[in-house]
């Protein structure tokens, strides 16, 4: 145990020199040179404000499911008139169909949903497109897509313009939508949290995976392409899922959890970060002090060693466990691992506790280290001059759901930060970010145009 405290909590010094080469990579992806961040321009030059006026929609997709979402927005700055949402369930033959049949469905549910909610108007109707998938953007509307990711595995995916193929889907539909801004889900929370709060340049997921977006003044991106015009700032993503630094305490159990993973060697930050891995990387922590020393008794009980057996939920549970006799992570490990009552005494349970807490300490810290980065990047502490109050909107389970998690993060960007300045850094929770914001985009874009 000792061991494994003294490579996950990790000390002061250790965390400004995460901040420090964070910094170096972001500067050296937005220079177009060899960086584990790709700081990809995202095109989009414009940011809401809450002073858009008029009816919007968004098709948001990314993960196992997709949401369509209408809004409108009444003339009183900021305020939402009319909100509404539909979810839908990806049926599973679509993750391997021809992509023009997936895009078909995003267009029927549009075209339905919008019919349903009484848009039966002829006159053209914007849409934001939020689509979170790795896409190389070439304007706000137009994009590439660069890889399969998640469950996805359809012909015609990669390579497409997902613009160009929702068009052409509504376009089958004869109906009068324009997709008119692409973006993915880490933009749509910045946007989101930009039109409620003009202090807002940041924007972060913390769910199954991670990524940061920001503001960042056009002219230090230098990866546009030559003679482009843009306005003063654009919005970057980071891609910081995919950080690596010599710094970044990776461990054997990073690296073994890393090897049975698609994507090995690519992605370390979000591996140790992200709510996919956090319980995985716990579970093999815990049979580790299993086999090692004894924590379960002589044997090491069979259900530990199944992979992703603990999900990060789990973890969440164990780690915020407040009950007598910590009798609450013996129910979490019987439901999830299945292990004996028998074999939960109360120093196994007080172990596994301090593992669940372990994993999401630094999960944090280094979260913490590179917000402070990007914070310091965009001159938004106190290096350079005094603070300006800032924004973060952060949207993802692993945040909205863990309520510990986000007193973990509070509590590392207070210590990087300094409480007088980390005082003047918001953690704004935003909620549906990215449809609601796909659909601020979508209005922005129309009212800057
Ligand atoms: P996605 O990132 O897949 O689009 P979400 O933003 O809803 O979707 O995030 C889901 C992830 O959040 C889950 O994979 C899980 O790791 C994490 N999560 C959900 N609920 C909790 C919880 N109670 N505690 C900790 N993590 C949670």
């Amino acid at each position: 145990m000792a061991q494994f405290r003294n490579s996950f909590l990790l000390r002061h010094d250790r965390l400004l020199r995460i901040r420090d080469d964070f910094i170096k990579e972001a500067q050296a992806g937005l220079r177009g040179e060899k960086s584990s961040c790709l700081m990809m321009p995202s095109m989009m030059d414009v940011l809401p404000n809450g002073e858009e006026t008029g009816v919007f929609f968004a098709v948001d997709i990314g993960g196992t499911n997709y949401r369509v979402i209408l809004v409108s927005l009444s003339e009183t700055k900021g305020e939402v008139a009319r909100f509404e949402m539909e979810d839908f369930a990806i049926p599973e033959e679509y993750f391997s169909c021809h992509a023009t049949r997936l895009f078909d469905l995003l267009a029927d549910s549009l075209v339905t949903f919008a019919k349903r909610h009484g848009f039966t108007g002829s006159k053209t109707a914007p849409v934001g497109f939020c689509f979170s998938f790795p896409v190389k953007q070439t304007a706000v509307d137009a994009g590439t897509m660069i890889k399969l990711t998640k469950k996805f595995d359809n012909e015609g995916l990669v390579g497409c313009d997902p613009v160009q193929m929702l068009q052409q889907a509504i376009q089958r539909f004869k109906s009068p939508f324009k997709v008119v801004a692409l973006l993915n889900d880490s933009v749509g929370t910045l946007a989101g949290g930009s039109y409620e709060d003009s202090n807002c340049k940041i924007g972060v997921i913390l769910g199954t995976g991670t990524n940061a977006c920001y503001a960042e003044q056009t002219a230090k991106i230098r990866t546009l392409p030559k003679d482009s015009r843009f306005r003063a700032q654009m919005v970057v993503n980071t891609e910081w899922g995919n950080f690596w630094a010599p710094t970044l305490p990776i461990t054997q159990v990073d690296r073994e959890l890393d090897e049975t993973t698609p994507n090995a060697g690519e992605y370390h930050f979000e591996k140790m970060v992200s709510g996919m891995y956090m319980g995985e990387a716990a579970r093999r922590i815990i049979l580790r002090l299993a086999e090692d020393a004894q924590l379960f008794g002589a044997s090491v009980p069979d259900e530990l060693r199944v992979p992703w057996a603990l999900s990060t939920p789990s973890l969440a549970k164990i780690a915020q466990d407040g009950s007598w006799l910590l009798s609450g992570t013996a129910q979490v490990l019987a439901d999830s691992l299945h292990l004996p009552a028998a074999h939960c005494t109360f120093s196994a349970c007080s172990a596994v506790k301090e593992v669940c807490v372990m994993v999401s300490r630094r999960s944090a810290a280094i979260v913490a280290a590179c917000l402070a980065g990007l914070l310091r990047h965009i001159g938004r502490d106190d290096s350079g001059g005094p603070m300006q109050p800032t924004t973060i909107a952060i949207d993802g389970g692993l945040f909205e759901h863990y309520t510990a998690y986000r007193g973990f993060l509070r509590e590392y960007l207070d210590q990087l930060l300094g409480p007088e300045v980390s005082a003047m850094v918001e953690l704004k929770r935003i909620r549906d970010a990215s449809s609601m914001g796909s659909a601020y985009l979508a209005a922005a874009v129309t009212s800057s145009a």
